[in-house]
């Protein structure tokens, strides 16, 4: 028998994943996971197809989002986990991502313009990364991972991680932050809606003093474990979390083609914490 192993975290098609949602389930199958939670950016999309597909296979999904919030000007991504996805403290903070990313979207652009490289909104709206997406258009929550596609596509540059490292990093020339949604605003609007808000990637915030703030806030739980970090980094974040009596989770942070080195089901939560995780949700919305 596999041992019990539930990836908490992954993206599909509609943020900046290149599987479709029944993708990502088919493949959580094939791989023998016994659960799994699509946390896109900013948007419950997925869920749309995901959870009916889900039911009739009989396999546990867990709803998740992973939201974009900022905390005195840093980025930090807080993963939301066992709400119901027709929330609507959830919808609405999803509606005013959309907002901010439209906004955002087009001063990037503006940016990228005035440094004679020219995308227009609608090759942004439009982006075509498969050949059979020809003939449905996604409506993907969209950001500077697909405007670093674009810049590949156009022969700008050769990589997403040159087009970060020249154009859309932090603080580089066409970098734009966008409406700051705090951590706090966010972490709020998930307990509204009864989810467990969670440090996502701890090993990725750049300062020490973000994390040791965000170590004070009224989080549940903190993502230890996560590709590629060492067993002495992931030792101190579940140290973190124990001693908040925080849950542990975990995820591949699998994105599809775009990002290969990230395979679904290579980090993961066991059988306790998802089961906690998904009765909570169970009983949420029976
Ligand atoms: P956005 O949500 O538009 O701010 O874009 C953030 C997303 O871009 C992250 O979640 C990553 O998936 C991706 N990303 C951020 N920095 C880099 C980088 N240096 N190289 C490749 N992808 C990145
Ligand atoms: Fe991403
Ligand atoms: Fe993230
Ligand atoms: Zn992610």
């Amino acid at each position: 028998m596999n041992p019990f192993r539930a990836d908490l975290h992954c993206h599909s098609h509609f943020s900046d994943g290149t599987d479709s949602p029944e993708d990502l389930i088919h493949l959580a199958i094939e791989l023998g996971l016994s659960g799994l939670s699509i946390t896109d950016h900013d948007t419950l999309e997925a869920y749309e197809t995901a959870s009916e597909l889900a039911n009739r296979l009989h396999f546990p999904l867990l709803p998740g989002i992973e939201f974009s919030a900022s905390h005195r000007g840093e980025p930090v991504h807080i993963l939301g986990y066992a709400f119901s996805v027709s929330n609507t403290y959830i919808q609405a903070l999803c509606q005013r991502h959309i907002k901010r990313r439209s906004e955002r979207n087009l001063r990037i652009l503006q940016k990228l313009k005035r440094l004679g490289i020219q995308i227009s909104q609608e090759e942004l709206e439009n982006i075509q990364i498969h050949p059979q997406e020809a003939t449905h258009k996604i409506k993907r929550s969209l950001g500077r991972p697909h405007i670093a596609l674009l810049l590949i596509q156009k022969g700008v540059v050769s990589s997403i991680k040159e087009a970060f490292s020249k154009y859309l990093g932090e603080g580089k020339a066409a970098f734009d932050p966008g409406e700051r949604i705090t951590v706090e605003e966010t972490i709020d609007c998930i307990h509204q809606a009864q989810g467990f808000a969670v440090i996502a990637h701890p090993q990725l915030i750049v300062k020490s003093s973000i994390l040791r703030d965000l170590l004070k806030k009224p989080f549940d739980g903190l993502e230890a474990y996560y590709a590629r970090i060492s067993p002495q980094e992931e030792a101190r974040y579940i140290k973190m979390a124990e001693e908040r009596q925080w849950i542990i989770t975990g995820g591949s942070d699998y994105h599809g083609s775009v990002k290969p080195q990230n395979s679904l089901g290579t980090s993961w939560v066991n059988q306790e914490t998802f089961d906690k995780l998904y009765k909570h949700y169970s009983e949420l919305v029976d």
